[in-house]
């Protein structure tokens, strides 16, 4: 029988990209499929023991083996931010200029702060990166799997595929488009998270998980 494993995380975009990759191996159940709502406080400085925080909240809520993804954006041009920040960059950028904090998850306000931010450094290259680890929570094992995805920050936004800054990221791969230009199945084959999880099923295929 096919394992279960519940992806810790209520992203749509995260669910469907892992559903793909991981259907020869498990059944993929959401939080929201057990009725578990809420989410922890992602309060470390790794992007390690984020996904790890959030692995255990809902192993711990659900009592299945788990895993969860945290991933971070690192662009050159801004040392490296907004980094393990990624999900909450325009709230870090507001409260540093003293200016109305928007809500969270907002990709299109995340969007925003990167665009201005970048534009106070014209001429400066706009190479960047997805990185990507992922926590596998499997009996009393834990397990971490990391991929990257490089490229560069766009000067405007294209495309309506994926979902975060994927309208303004592009991939060294495919550098003609955003990676909200490519279909989904051509993101998983080169982003940090589809690296991730390609080697979490190699692991599960390994390991036997896969009878
Ligand atoms: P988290 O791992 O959900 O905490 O993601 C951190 C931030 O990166 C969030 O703002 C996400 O929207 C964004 N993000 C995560 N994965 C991707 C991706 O594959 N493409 C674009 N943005 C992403």
């Amino acid at each position: 029988m096919m394992m279960k494993l519940l992806f810790a995380t209520g992203n749509r975009g995260k669910l469907r990209e892992a559903a793909e990759i991981l259907a020869p191996f498990a059944v993929i159940i959401s939080p929201a499929e057990l009725g578990i709502h809420g989410e922890p406080d992602e309060n470390a400085i790794t992007l390690k023991e984020n996904s790890l925080i959030k692995a255990n909240y809902f192993r711990e809520r659900s009592g299945l083996d788990c895993f969860a993804d945290d991933t971070g954006l690192e662009v050159d041009a801004l040392g490296g931010a907004p980094g393990v920040h990624a999900a909450r960059f325009a709230q870090d950028i507001a409260r540093r200029d003293g200016l109305p904090i928007p809500p969270d998850h907002d990709f299109s306000a995340n969007i925003d702060a990167l665009l201005r931010e970048l534009a106070k450094h014209p001429g400066e290259p706009r190479t960047a990166r997805f990185r990507s680890v992922v926590t596998l929570l499997l009996g009393n094992r834990t397990l971490y799997f990391e991929g990257t995805m490089e490229g560069s920050i766009a000067l405007k936004r294209n495309g309506t595929g994926g979902f975060g800054y994927d309208p303004v990221f592009i991939a060294d791969e495919y550098p003609g488009q955003s990676v909200a230009e490519l279909p989904e199945g051509t993101k998983n084959e080169i982003s940090h998270r589809g690296k991730a999880l390609r080697a979490m099923a190699l692991w599960l295929q390994e390991n036997g998980y896969d009878k």
